[in-house]
């Protein structure tokens, strides 16, 4: 059994299918840590002409998806298995942080609906979706990707998804600090060294040095996260 299970709806599934079979998430996948489904709206039409959009009431540009297909393939999915979430993915939505990420790895199945045109019909986000997720203040064409960067930040949580175990946890965001600097063989390129104590076998001295490495640059680049430490 995996730990969680996502099924994607989507009116472009071409878009997905491609990102999650490759990479971690494609391994994770494989390992069975994490199961995945793709689901095509136009496959949920009501008509023979599957459509999924039309005009909105009240006039104005744009296309808005439609309850009938949404609603069908959700309440298929319901009837078949319980679901913790049922996702919007939208610029309105709540912020997708390192914070909602673990939050959303811990929950068992999950329902992600990628909307599409302008939008999707009010009455699907009344009744049907229990928290809706934006990437970031800006409007993307479809929510193919928003979906995606989403399960990229929670599969890679899920313990067995990714080799080093540790290492998810020591990324930046997880403990509220950036990261702090890398560095890989050669111990000298063009002129430039890595500082010493990476290369003193040090372990306690390391970890120390990249501790106050990540204080240092979060305090720089992104104070407002230090005032959310304790
Ligand atoms: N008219 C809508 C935008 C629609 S964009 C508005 O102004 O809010 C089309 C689709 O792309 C949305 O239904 C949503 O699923 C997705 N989308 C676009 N930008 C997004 C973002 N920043 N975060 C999450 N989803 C987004």
């Amino acid at each position: 059994m995996s730990l969680i299970r996502i099924d994607i709806i989507s009116a472009v599934p071409q878009l997905i299918e491609p990102m999650i079979t490759q990479s971690i998430i494609g391994r994770a996948i494989s390992k069975g840590v994490v199961e995945i489904y793709v689901h095509n709206l136009h496959d949920f039409a009501a008509d023979k002409f599957r459509h999924i959009d039309d005009a909105p009431y009240g006039g104005g540009a744009g296309m808005i998806i439609k309850c009938e297909p949404v609603f069908a393939c959700i309440e298929k999915l319901q009837s078949e298995r319980t679901y913790n979430e049922v996702i919007y993915m939208s610029p309105d939505g709540e912020m997708l942080t390192q914070e909602l990420a673990n939050q959303i790895s811990l929950s068992g199945n999950i329902i992600i609906l990628a909307g599409h045109y302008k939008g999707i019909d009010q009455r699907i986000r009344d009744i049907l979706i229990n928290r809706e997720v934006s990437i970031g203040d800006y409007v993307l064409s479809g929510g193919e990707l928003p979906s995606l960067v989403m399960i990229d930040a929670i599969v890679r949580l899920l313990p067995g998804a990714i080799g080093d175990s540790e290492s998810a946890l020591e990324d930046a965001f997880q403990n509220g600090l950036l990261d702090s600097p890398h560095y890989t063989r050669p111990a000298e390129f063009r002129g430039m060294k890595v500082p010493d104590v990476l290369l003193g076998g040090n372990h306690s001295a390391v970890r120390s040095w990249r501790q106050q490495q990540a204080i240092d640059k979060t305090q720089r680049l992104r104070p407002d996260l230090l005032d959310k430490i304790d």
